[in-house]
C-alpha cells in the first residue's frame, strides 16, 4: 500500500543535473550553470547582511528586487512576480491552471524535463508536440492541442534554439489558455518576449537570475505578466516562497548589469570557441542561444562518452531520452574548462 496519491507512487521522479558536494574538484558543465561568480556587488550586500534582515519574515512581494526589475527591463514593478528560482513560478502556474484530467499542460519536445514533471504531479493530462529536426515551429499542433497552459523555452533547452517573436505571438494570439514563454537562457541570446506580455493578457515570461546572474544557488527567478493575472497567481503563491537574503541580493545583482553582460560576453565567446572545436573533432553541434551546446559524437557513443568524462572528473548532462540519448548536453565553462574538455574528448575519441 502506498500512502501517496496513486499519481505519485506511479511517477518516477524529476532527475536533475548530479549535483557533487560543495568542494568536490569537478569539473561541472552539467546544469548550465554560469562559471564565474557573481558580481562582487552582491558579494558586497551579502557581507554587510544586518540580522534584522534574517530575523524578519521577508517582503511576500519582493518589492525593492521589483523595483530593480522595472527600472532595468522597463517593465512596470507591478507585472513582477517572484520565485524561488523559475521553478517555483513553473510549479506555481500549473497548480494555478493544469485543470486536473481536461484541459492538457503542452509543450514542443524536446524540451525541459520538468514541465512533464509539474503536470504529472497534478495529474494533469499532457500533450507533447515533437519538434522537427530542423526545429520549426509547430503552431498549428500546439494550437490544435488547446492547452490550459502551452510553455515554450526560448531559448530552447536541450537544442539552444531560438522561437521567432512570430511565432511567439502566433501562438499567444491563438491560444486558448496561458502561453508561458521560458528564457531562463535569454541572457545569451538575442531578442526577448517581454514586449508581447503588454500585447497580450494570456503571456507570462520567465526569467531567472540561475544563469546569466551566476546565482543558481540563491534560487531567484521572476515571471511577467498583466496585474490582474499575477493577482490570481497570487493566490496560489506561497506568502514568503523567496527569502530575504535573495531578495537583497538579486537586487544588487540586477543592478550591476555591466557585470553580467561583461560574463555573458565571454561565455558566447566562449560558446563560439567550443562549438568550432567540437565540430573540428567530428561532432555535430546545434548553434546555440543559450550557455551550453547539444553535441552528437561521430561515432554515437554518447553514454560512453558521458561515462568516460565523468570518470576522468568532468560532468556533462546525458538524457536517455529517446532523441537525445545519441547526444551529450554540454555547459560553456570557463576558456581552461573547455579546454579541458576538448582535451579530454580529443583522447576518448581517438582512443574510440
Ligand atoms: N527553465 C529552463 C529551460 C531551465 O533549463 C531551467 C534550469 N535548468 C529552469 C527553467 C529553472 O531555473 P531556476 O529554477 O534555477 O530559475
Amino acid at each position: 500500500m502506498s500512502y501517496v496519491r496513486p499519481n505519485i507512487a506511479a511517477m518516477a521522479g524529476y532527475v536533475p543535473g548530479e549535483q557533487p558536494r560543495p568542494g568536490t574538484d569537478i569539473i561541472k558543465l552539467n546544469s548550465n550553470e554560469n562559471p564565474y561568480p557573481p558580481s562582487p556587488q552582491v558579494i558586497e550586500v551579502l557581507r554587510q547582511v544586518e540580522p534584522e534582515l534574517l530575523r524578519r519574515y521577508p517582503d511576500p512581494f519582493a518589492r525593492n528586487f521589483c523595483q530593480a526589475i522595472a527600472e532595468v527591463l522597463g517593465v512596470p514593478a507591478d507585472w513582477v512576480i517572484v520565485g524561488n528560482g523559475s521553478d517555483d513560478l513553473l510549479n506555481l502556474l500549473v497548480r494555478a491552471c493544469a485543470d486536473d484530467l481536461a484541459r492538457p499542460i503542452v509543450y514542443p519536445t524536446p524540451t525541459y524535463v520538468l514541465y512533464r514533471t509539474l503536470a504529472a504531479l497534478q495529474p494533469a493530462t499532457v500533450v507533447e508536440v515533437p519538434y522537427p529536426d530542423d526545429f520549426q515551429f509547430p503552431l498549428k499542433d500546439l494550437v490544435a492541442a488547446q492547452g490550459a497552459i502551452t510553455f515554450i523555452a526560448s531559448p530552447n533547452s536541450p537544442s539552444g534554439h531560438v522561437v521567432a517573436l512570430s511565432d511567439l505571438r502566433d501562438l499567444a494570439q491563438q491560444a486558448a489558455g496561458l502561453v508561458v514563454v521560458d528564457e531562463a537562457y535569454v541572457d545569451f541570446a538575442e531578442g526577448s518576449a517581454l514586449s508581447l506580455v503588454q500585447e497580450f493578457d494570456n503571456v507570462v515570461v520567465l526569467r531567472t537570475l540561475s544563469k546569466g546572474y551566476g546565482l543558481a544557488g540563491l534560487r531567484l527567478g521572476f515571471g511577467v505578466a498583466n496585474p490582474a493575472l499575477l493577482a490570481e497567481l497570487f493566490k496560489v503563491k506561497d506568502s514568503y516562497n523567496v527569502d530575504a537574503l535573495a531578495i537583497a541580493l538579486g537586487t544588487a545583482a540586477i543592478r550591476d548589469q555591466a557585470y553580467k553582460n561583461a560574463c555573458v560576453a565571454k561565455i558566447k565567446a566562449s560558446r563560439a570557441a567550443l562549438t568550432k572545436e567540437l565540430r573540428q573533432l567530428g561532432f555535430t553541434v546545434l548553434d546555440s542561444h543559450g550557455n551550453f551546446v547539444l553535441a552528437t559524437p561521430p561515432q554515437g557513443n554518447a553514454e560512453q562518452l558521458y561515462l568516460a568524462l565523468k570518470e576522468q572528473g568532468i560532468l556533462v548532462r546525458y538524457f536517455k531520452q529517446p532523441r537525445l540519448d545519441d547526444k551529450l548536453r554540454i555547459s560553456v565553462g570557463t576558456e581552461e574548462q573547455n579546454h579541458a574538455l576538448i582535451a579530454a574528448l580529443t583522447r576518448l575519441t581517438q582512443a574510440a
